[in-house]
């Protein structure tokens, strides 16, 4: 055998393993990355700005089906306000209270954007040391209620940027030092786990969808190993403005409960601490 082949041969030897695993030829093993028991993507489902079918409803429905989500809640709002010891009983099965800020603050670069919300807690006029403090405020109220110091974050209006428009700070500079992973901007792209900005997730919409479109999407994400997370408000007509059908949310549920070996449906902060613990490893 010619000696090129036989280098060749070496070197193959050194990047592909019987079992499939990748060594690295400087010697270093670098091991593939799995979801936990033979499951081959990750689905969240997060639920925002903690209204009250969220508790009397779409908790004990997970729960029934054996999954956990992640609720962001709006500390200032009527929902949670009233409302304590219904998130702690939340909290208490399992599911994550993430952090969707005190006021809920949004960008209202022009007058049209965001009627709803008053002046007063435009992002646009959002110092970054004011969104800190509010956001570490509101990390202590939920650390009151669930007893947890680490916790994800929910973009408010899926915004990623406080301050002017011609002098903006992106949150990402910020999230680290508060939340252990954000859930990003609106991009509807699945979450590579190998290739991840935990400071900015990305997900998908779920307001208005169908559970055709979500599986065929969730099937999508976990042929190529990723986690697809969810941003839902209302389930069900009359529980917010922005809302799934109740019957298209349950479809998704029995699905996701009926192939729970092969998709891992968890709050946001699980899966989070499961990708951490693996780069750890390496
Ligand atoms: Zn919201």
């Amino acid at each position: 055998m010619k000696k090129t082949a036989i280098l060749m041969l070496i070197a193959l030897w050194l990047v592909l393993l019987p079992d499939g695993s990748i060594v690295a030829q400087s010697g270093k093993e670098k091991k593939q990355f799995h979801w936990p028991n033979g499951t081959l993507g990750a689905v969240t489902l997060s639920y925002d700005d903690a209204i009250p079918s969220h508790f009397e409803q779409v908790a004990p429905q997970l729960e029934k089906a054996g999954l956990r989500g992640t609720f962001y809640i709006t500390v200032d709002s009527p929902g949670f306000r009233d409302h304590p010891d219904a998130w702690r009983k939340v909290a208490a099965a399992g599911h994550e209270l993430g952090n969707h800020s005190l006021f809920h603050p949004c960008r209202k670069d022009t007058p049209d954007q965001h009627p709803w919300l008053s002046d007063d807690y435009n992002l646009s006029k959002y110092t970054p040391d004011r969104w800190r403090r509010e956001m570490r405020v509101a990390n202590l109220a939920l650390q009151l209620i669930d007893g947890k110091t680490k916790r994800t974050f929910g973009n408010t209006c899926c915004d990623n940027y406080l301050g002017p428009l011609d002098d903006k700070t992106c949150l990402e500079e910020i999230i680290p030092d508060l939340f252990v992973a954000a859930r990003g901007e609106f991009i509807r792209q699945p979450i590579d786990p190998q290739n991840i900005n935990f400071a900015a997730l990305g997900h998908y919409g779920a307001d208005g969808r169908t559970f055709e479109e979500m599986r065929d999407e969730i099937e999508s994400a976990i042929s190529e190993g990723k986690w697809i997370f969810y941003m839902f408000h209302g389930v069900g007509k009359g529980t917010h403005g922005l809302y799934i059908e109740a019957a298209e949310h349950a479809k998704l549920i029995d699905y996701l409960a009926a192939n729970r070996h092969r998709i891992w449906t968890a709050p946001a902060v699980d899966i989070t601490n499961h990708i951490k613990q693996f780069d750890a490893q390496q």
